[in-house]
């Protein structure tokens, strides 16, 4: 390490399956908007990254306790977590809706009084899910991956998850058997974390290089590679 200390290596903590963001490609390899965003913007500003595919809410809490040095995996800038983490300029704009069945009948929350639906531990999508479950009065069940949530729809065991709107429009399009029925909610971005206070030297060149490939066309060229602009 010493002998290139000029290329300090960081470790970046993701998750398993949230694609177009991340996720393992037909040879094991990981994948995804955020992967390629990170490694581009690593080369710009010569900095190493050890991506660790550890799951969303490991990430999160890996990050926490000082385990690794940064999270990039989808990760939505939210005024609770800003007070535990520092964020880089926002990358992707996100917003969370409600996903079921392809030939459910369900259409809006009051439908789901007395329904178990399912959402994915330590999400943002999940904190609003909770946020509305005492008034429409539903049950939730928790999964650790994104995979599993929406398993738990399409074999019936749960009427409902709630998702983010770029990740289920990939994951429909790409064959899963659910249909969005509601309009995106509390519209937000996406930026990559560091512990808060702890690493604005990483930060920094995070938000560098960020401004570097959106100027010379790298960022679109990134998102274009996983959706269409109609996305
Ligand atoms: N975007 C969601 C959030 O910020 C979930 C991220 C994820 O599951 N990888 O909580």
């Amino acid at each position: 390490m010493p002998a290139h200390a000029a290329e300090k290596t960081y470790q970046i903590g993701t998750d398993v399956t949230y694609p177009p963001f991340e996720f393992a490609n037909s040879n094991n390899k990981y994948v995804g908007i955020d992967i390629d965003l990170m490694n581009a913007i690593a080369k710009t500003e010569n900095f190493k990254v050890n991506i660790k595919a550890i799951g969303f809410n490991a990430a999160v809490q890996a990050l926490q306790s000082g385990q690794i040095d940064g999270v990039m995996a989808g990760m939505a800038i939210t005024p609770e977590r800003q007070e535990k983490f520092d964020f880089s300029d926002p990358y992707y704009k996100t917003g969370f809706v409600m996903a079921v069945a392809k030939n459910s009948h369900i259409r809006n929350f009051k439908q789901l009084r007395g329904k178990r639906v399912a959402l994915k531990t330590g999400t943002a999508a999940a904190a609003y899910a909770e946020s509305l479950k005492a008034k429409y009065g539903f049950r939730t069940v928790i999964f650790d991956d994104s995979d599993n949530m929406y398993n738990d729809v399409t074999t019936g065991n749960s009427i409902a998850c709630f998702e983010d709107n770029p990740v289920m429009q990939y994951a429909i399009k790409t064959g899963l058997k659910l249909k969005i029925v509601t309009k995106p909610a509390q519209g937000g971005h996406y930026g990559f974390a560091v512990m808060k206070g702890q690493n604005q030297e990483l930060l920094t060149k995070f938000n560098a290089g960020l401004r570097k490939i959106k100027k010379n066309g790298q960022y679109n060229k990134i998102v274009n590679t996983y959706l269409d602009n109609s996305a």
